[in-house]
């Protein structure tokens, strides 16, 4: 059953994000698939922000007619978009990602110079975490970040790679070691850089298999240097902030999952109905029931899942901590489902499932294979899970 745990006013919000989307990404969405389009996505972007969409997650900022604007809402959105064009999502989820530390670790001046473009839909935003040497294990970092006093600024010597919006981002917020001889833990800083920082560039953009339209580089900084109070939270605090965001980012991209998972199980479902085989529509088929049944499931359990990691986060009486467990569970069932539903529905197109000229399935089924290794890889997630499980044992990662 769609929507069991939304209320009223979520399923509400649902139709307007839909109808916003509809109107605005969807006559975008072949210009951003088939050139990669920025303009395109820039384009849709401001449109959100216009809309006050990129502001549901600051209750303080938001002007909008929801009473209680929060992750469930951004979470709608996501799934929303990621049905329609999963590259445009990604843009709007990592300005999200970057806005959302700002708004709550900034200190007031520099959040009211670089927050608002972002919530506004005017600027874009990135987050800096992966290296060369270091994806899932974020604590080896290798970027420093030093306080040189005489200036009152940090410096920043790194390299990022799989940067989303890297190349064309306004605004970065960047992890790197401050304190060494301690584990990262507590020896890693979060700092606010600004794209007209000195000593940052962007060596490369990637091409991937999926995502086309988003774009996703390294970036480079070499003793970049940014003033003293660009600095989020306390210095060393940055992994206790990096692990804020990833609750948060954990649940939007269940969202984002769902969103990917039903546009395959749709364009399956459709084609089942139609197409005829052995002189019967293909749905007849006990092993195409098979496959729809699974995909059927695995949606609801996605959805459900992410609908209670969002509502939980809303409803505030959980810590960060306590919030990991369904955050990641969110994200494992909602991505493997994507990927599977992706899968399965190529599979009951047949041919037609190859081909850019039947149709989004061959697109989803590339665009969904980000899902399971971005914002933490289904093996990494799994040992969060496992670890609140089993609290006296330690994992052997
Ligand atoms: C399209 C895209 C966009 C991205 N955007 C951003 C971004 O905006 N900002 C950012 O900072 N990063 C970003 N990333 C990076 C992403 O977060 C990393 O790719 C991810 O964390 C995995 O890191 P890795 O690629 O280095 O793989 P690795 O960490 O090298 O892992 C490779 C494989 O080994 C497995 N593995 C690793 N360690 C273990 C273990 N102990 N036990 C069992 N299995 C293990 C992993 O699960 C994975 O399957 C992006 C990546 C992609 C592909």
């Amino acid at each position: 059953m769609r929507d069991f745990l939304l209320n009223a006013e979520d399923k509400a919000f649902r139709e307007d994000a839909r109808r916003l989307l509809t109107a605005q990404l969807l006559p975008r969405a072949a210009a951003i698939e088939e050139r990669e389009d920025w303009d395109s996505v820039k384009a849709a972007v401001r449109e959100m922000g216009k809309a006050g969409y990129l502001k549901l997650m600051f209750a303080d900022l938001y002007r909008g007619p929801l009473k209680q604007p929060g992750l469930t809402h951004a979470t709608i959105l996501s799934e929303e978009a990621a049905a329609i064009n999963y590259a445009f999502d990604t843009t709007i989820g990592t300005a999200l990602s970057c806005a959302y530390p700002l708004h709550r670790h900034a200190a007031p001046q520099v959040r009211d110079r670089y927050l608002h473009g972002i919530v506004e839909g005017e600027q874009v935003g990135a987050i800096g975490v992966t290296e060369a040497g270091v994806g899932s294990d974020s604590a080896g970092m290798q970027t420093r970040i030093e306080f040189d006093g005489s200036r009152n600024e940090w410096v920043i010597n790194g390299f990022k790679r799989y940067i989303s919006n890297a190349s064309v981002a306004d605004t970065y917020i960047v992890y790197g070691i401050t304190t060494d001889g301690v584990p990262a833990q507590k020896g890693m800083t979060a700092l606010v850089v600004p794209r007209s920082a000195p000593g940052i560039s962007y060596p490369r953009n990637y091409h991937f298999m999926g995502r086309r339209g988003c774009i996703v580089g390294e970036v480079e900084f070499r003793d970049c240097r940014v003033p003293a109070d660009h600095l989020l939270g306390e210095r060393d605090s940055g992994f206790r902030i990096m692990l804020g965001m990833f609750n948060f980012e954990r649940t939007i991209l269940g969202g984002s999952a769902l969103g990917v998972a039903r546009s395959a199980f749709d364009i399956a479902v459709a084609h089942a109905q139609t197409r005829e085989s052995f002189g019967q529509k293909l749905g007849c088929k006990q092993l195409i029931w098979d496959k729809i049944a699974e995909m059927s499931w695995r949606i609801d359990a996605a959805e459900l899942l992410t609908y209670r990691a969002a509502k939980l986060y809303d409803e505030g009486s959980l810590s960060p901590k306590e919030l990991m467990k369904p955050a990641s569970q969110a994200k494992l069932v909602s991505t493997e489902a994507a990927l599977y539903c992706a899968d399965q529905a190529v599979q009951i197109l047949g041919g037609d499932g190859l081909t850019k000229e039947y149709g989004r399935a061959e697109q989803i089924y590339r665009d969904a294979r980000a899902l399971t290794i971005v914002g933490g890889t289904s093996e990494m997630v799994k040992y969060l899970i496992a670890s609140v499980d089993l609290p006296t044992l330690k994992p052997n990662l």
